[in-house]
């Protein structure tokens, strides 16, 4: 039986079109069995990858990027159909990937590969050697809002450093993953590298406990919870990418406009379901009712749908309206007030654009994630009760803080993995950078030389260059020894200043 028979044997589950509801296809429900099965080749496609080199890996990785280039109209189509979101968006997701997946072909072996490092005056007989050894197997589980570029946040990485991937995709978004998938093998057609695996939860958490050796997942906090648990049986890693709850700081001497249009792009646009999306705008008080003007007006021109004008697309995962609607509903029923649309703003599929005002700072709409097209706006003092606040919540994934003199400054205080200054969540598009949060937002990194190094083993080897004249770790150290140490110690360390 080939691998394509195998996993046809499975049961089926179908992915839709999220503004039609209509069948785009059906995929099999992967269980313990046929994971079990996709990780053992994993296993011997990951001693082939990892014998590849550095060289022979970045030529692949590089030549898959050409792949992804030049068919990234095709790419953007199937996440318009599979997830909603408009087209150009779609597009944008995929060459941002594009990007990343080219910085991590390019510097993988600069970042991880063998090097010296110097050793202490105490050990000088040593070479020292520091490297990034591939861990193995890692299993990806990706959410569907961003279907590209999330996961290939970890899987561009993780193959980059080395390893074998087992990618288990939304089950809103299998296609996508498929795609991705198909993609690689045609530029890697001798061994299963990148693997699919698609199901429900069940399949996700059948990929913690299979033994792989490290799990990156992404998603929500509740399910990141369960994934930890899962991986604990094993003592298998974790990197976990939670959601988040995102400010926008305005302060005193901000650009209002390019404010407004950041608060508006960053609230609102793939319909507010992003990780890093702004969902709190905190303005200072000197500022509060001109910035809110034109953050009302700039909303106001915004429309869900599915046609090519949309400004942003359905809500993907049904469950999610009933959260939408819950937190507006409870923001007015607590005393806010809706200056741009209201409960009726929820009509399933789609969501109109929300802006709330004088929401109570417990409301749901101010400390869950709504993961909706709505902002919450609260007038501060100043920008500093605004970082009090920000600091104050059960998140820290990204921030963006709008301000003249003190931006850096704001930008540094905020208890987030991430801050865009001047701009909203511009973090995510720079490769060097690591991506990643705090708290109830997760921890570990993807991109960048951390998120490399994640998906990687440090190996220290020491090589001795010759025998110390007074041994210090043999039974033959003289007693006189130890005391020649602490003199010399305390000749190097023990000065007061
Ligand atoms: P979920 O947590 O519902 O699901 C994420 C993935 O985990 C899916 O593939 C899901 O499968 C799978 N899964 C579900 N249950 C389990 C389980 N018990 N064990 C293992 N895997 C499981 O998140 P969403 O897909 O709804 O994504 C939205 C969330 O992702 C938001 O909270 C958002 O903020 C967060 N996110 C975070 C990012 C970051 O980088 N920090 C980036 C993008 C999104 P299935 O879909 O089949 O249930």
């Amino acid at each position: 039986m080939t691998v394509a028979d195998d996993r046809q044997a499975l049961e089926r589950f179908p992915s839709t079109d999220p503004a039609t509801g209509e069948v785009i296809a059906t995929w099999p429900i992967d269980d313990e069995r046929s994971i079990a099965e996709t990780v053992d080749r994993a296993r011997l496609a990951a001693q082939w990858w990892a014998d590849l080199g550095f060289a022979g890996r970045r030529e692949r990785l590089l030549a898959w990027r050409g792949v992804l280039a030049r068919r990234v109209r095709q790419l953007g189509h199937l996440m318009h159909r599979e997830n909603g979101k408009p087209l150009d968006d779609a597009t944008l997701e995929a060459i941002l990937a594009i990007d990343h997946l080219d910085w991590a072909a390019k510097h993988a072996r600069k970042v991880l590969g063998p090097r010296t490092v110097r050793p202490s005056l105490l050990s000088a007989n040593q070479q020292a050697w520091l490297e990034y050894q591939p861990l193995g197997v890692i299993g990806v589980i990706g959410p569907w809002n961003y279907p590209v570029f999330t996961p290939m946040g970890s899987i561009a990485y993780a193959l980059a450093a080395g390893n074998a991937v087992v990618f288990k995709p939304s089950e809103y978004t299998p296609g996508v993953g498929a795609w991705l998938v198909e993609t690689f093998a045609e530029v890697v057609p001798e061994q299963p590298v990148l693997q699919l695996v698609t199901g429900f939860g069940a399949t996700g958490a059948a990929l913690c406990r299979s033994g792989v050796d490290k799990v990156a997942f992404t998603g929500s906090t509740a399910t990141g919870k369960k994934v930890m648990s899962a991986c604990a049986e094993r003592l298998t890693p974790v990197l976990v990418e939670c959601g988040g709850k995102d400010a926008l700081i305005v302060d005193a001497d901000a650009d209002l406009d390019a404010a407004a249009d950041a608060a508006a792009w960053g609230g609102l646009s793939n319909a507010g379901q992003t990780c890093t999306g702004i969902e709190r705008v905190f303005v200072a008080d000197a500022v509060y009712e001109p910035f809110l003007a034109k953050l009302v007006e700039r909303v106001r021109e915004l429309r869900p749908g599915s046609d090519p004008h949309a400004s942003y697309g359905p809500i993907t995962m049904p469950s999610q309206v009933d959260v939408i609607r819950r937190h507006i509903e409870e923001a007015i029923e607590r005393g806010g007030r809706a200056v741009v649309g209201g409960p009726q703003a929820v009509r399933p599929p789609f969501v109109d654009p929300v802006v709330l005002v004088d929401v109570p700072e417990d409301s749901p709409a101010n400390t869950e994630e709504t993961f909706g097209p709505t902002l919450s706006v609260t007038r501060v003092r100043d920008v500093d009760e605004a970082v009090d606040r920000v600091n104050g919540g059960l998140y820290g994934l990204g921030a963006a803080v709008f301000a003249k003199r003190r931006g850096m400054e704001l930008a540094r205080r905020l208890r987030t993995g991430m801050t865009s200054v001047n701009s909203a969540i511009s973090f995510a598009t720079v490769p060097a950078l690591p991506f990643g949060g705090v708290a109830d937002s997760g921890f570990g990194r993807i991109h960048g030389a951390d998120g490399l190094k994640e998906f990687t083993r440090a190996k220290a080897i020491t090589r001795q260059r010759f025998g110390l004249p007074v041994p210090l770790t043999s039974f033959d150290r003289a007693p006189e020894t130890v005391d020649r140490i602490v003199w010399l110690v305390g000749v190097l360390y023990g000065r007061r200043r």
